[in-house]
């Protein structure tokens, strides 16, 4: 690993495995510029690409190195969807809405997926798919997810039973799993170097070591202060995760700032094909527990975690080993290769902070551990909204800024979590024994009720969209103007299968009509 990588990027194996990367100078010349981006995180890197690709000056004001964070440590799972929970999005603003926000959340896949092929972006290493499974025998809620998702949303979504299951990931911890053909797998950290690459051809300026470290706001040119230069824009977006408490203190106490640790085994040779034969991203629950997908071949990539106050990193690989072996015995004696961690910024509603905060005053934050796909959204949304005055960022107006609790938030996150894991520990437990005393008695396990949910959802292959170019620049392929989908036919399928703009036109305006309390373009 070169020195300077692990100086900037940490021992993962990400910076050991990263592709070329210029290091960019600080900024030390004063300059005007149409936009400038405060964060050379993904989220920023997004918004600078789209707003030079729309004609516009944009500079990126980053305190580091581009993606030295949660950008380029994060475990690389592109999944549609959001922090929040499907049917809480449903209950806080309807059914239309929710789908229109579910459709921005597949666009924002769309996008990484279209951007690392445009750019033939080197050491990506995109693999398809993601293995939501359940370590709990009830069927009943992922039964309703999928039907919700597949049916009424019109997701390219699949159940598979256990049995299904556990011919791919040789563990009897695991039950149902739904199954999202469409998502994918990436080497997070090459992903955003490429990104920053693909800014700059389009135009962007990006100034590393350049902390951002007072703003003046009011006024048509907003002037930002840097320690040898002073930037003046029209329009400014914060994109700096948790990081932007120095110079943002009341936008940074809304977001918890969490942690999150990954770590990369040793090889593990054939045992591991044994073990595992799905090649996608996996993730066994719903809330934050282990997520994992196999890395170079024969290594596990195990994450985990989103933990206010941070353990240290070599306790919590001694944690994922053991908790590998317990999934899986077969891998007894599996070694750690390295660890790391990064720092998420979660809302109170885990939805992300997209919109305007004051007249030409951006937002682009708030993704927590489900950043891949909303910070291309975030990108692309507040971009469009900059140069085109285009406001379908508003969809996210329902998910105001509202403060995090701090230090007391901290401590009721950190129980909330205790609670939860527990809880969640207990009920795989009883599954376990459920299963037990059924095999003892001779009883199959009961399979959860998919038909209703089967009939909605398209059986797409895992490399269904291999080929799909995909442009969310050009409003004559916003992928969000769909119209609301309802029973699949078998055309339909075909078309599901053919790549993602097939789903039928949803009417975004209407949805989104009914997504806003009023009309204030404020928050
Ligand atoms: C361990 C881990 C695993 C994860 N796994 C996944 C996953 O599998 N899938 C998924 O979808 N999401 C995942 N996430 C979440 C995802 O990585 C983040 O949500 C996303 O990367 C956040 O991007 P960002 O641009 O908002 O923030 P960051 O990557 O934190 O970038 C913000 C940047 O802003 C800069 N900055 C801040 N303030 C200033 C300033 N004043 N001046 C200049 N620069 C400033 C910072 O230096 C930083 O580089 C994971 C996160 C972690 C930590």
């Amino acid at each position: 690993m070169q020195e300077t990588v692990a100086a900037d990027y940490g021992r993962s194996w990400y910076a050991a495995t990263a592709v070329e990367a210029p290091i960019r100078p600080p900024l030390v010349a004063d300059i005007d510029v149409d936009a400038c981006v405060i964060g050379g995180g993904l989220a920023g890197l997004t918004a600078a690409r789209e707003i030079a690709r729309l004609g516009w000056s944009v500079v990126v004001l980053e305190t580091k190195r581009v993606a030295w964070n949660a950008s380029g440590r994060s475990c690389g799972f592109v999944l549609p969807g959001f922090g929040a929970d499907i049917t809480q999005i449903v209950e806080r603003v309807g059914m239309d809405a929710a789908r229109n926000l579910w459709m921005l959340s597949e666009a924002g896949i769309e996008y990484v997926r279209a951007t690392i092929r445009e750019t033939a972006m080197p050491g990506v290493e995109m693999r398809p798919g993601w293995l939501d499974v359940s370590k709990v025998d009830n069927g009943d809620e992922m039964v309703a997810r999928i039907s919700l998702l597949g049916q009424d949303f019109g997701a390219v979504v699949e159940g598979w039973p256990t049995e299904q299951v556990r011919a791919v990931l040789r563990t009897d911890q695991y039950f149902h799993a739904v199954h999202f053909p469409r998502a994918f797998h990436i080497h997070p950290l090459n992903y955003a170097l490429g990104l920053a690459r693909a800014a700059e051809e389009a135009g962007a300026r990006i100034f590393e070591q350049t902390p951002a470290l007072e703003i003046d706001p009011a006024g048509v040119r907003k002037r930002i202060l840097t320690p040898s230069a002073l930037v003046r824009a029209g329009q400014v977006v914060l994109a700096g995760n948790t990081h932007i408490a120095a110079l943002m203190p009341e936008l940074a106490g809304t977001l918890l700032p969490l942690t999150s640790h990954v770590a990369v085994t040793e090889p593990l040779g054939p045992k591991l094909a044994e073990a595992i034969t799905y090649q996608g991203a996996i993730s066994d629950t719903r809330s934050a527990n282990f997520h994992y997908r196999i890395v170079d071949g024969d290594r596990l990539m195990w994450a985990g975690g989103g933990e206010p106050f941070a353990r240290s990193t070599g306790r919590v690989a001694e944690s994922f080993k053991a908790a590998i072996m317990r999934t899986y015995p077969q891998l007894d004696g599996v070694e750690i290769a390295s660890s790391w961690s990064g720092v998420m910024g979660f809302t109170m509603h885990r939805m992300p902070q997209i919109g305007e905060v004051s007249p030409g005053l951006w937002i682009a934050s708030g993704f927590g551990g489900h950043g891949l796909n909303t910070s291309a959204i975030a990108g692309n949304l507040v971009a469009r909204a900059i140069a085109d005055s285009d406001d379908h960022w508003r969809a996210f107006v329902p998910f105001e800024l509202c403060w995090a609790g701090g230090g007391l938030g901290r401590v009721f996150a950190e129980a909330s979590s205790l609670v939860r894991n527990w809880r969640e520990d207990f009920d795989a437990k009883q599954a376990q024994k459920r299963e037990r005393q059924r095999r003892e008695a001779g009883d199959a396990l009961p399979p959860p009720d998919w038909n209703e949910a089967r009939a909605a959802a398209a059986p797409a292959a895992a490399d269904a969209y291999a080929d799909e170019p995909h442009d969310l620049r050009s409003s004559d392929t916003w992928p969000y103007e769909r119209q609301p989908r309802g029973e699949l036919t078998p055309d339909d399928e075909v078309e599901a299968a053919d790549g993602p703009s097939s789903a039928a036109e949803i009417d975004w305006r209407q949805a989104q009509r009914s997504a806003e309390p009023n009309d204030d373009r404020r928050r």
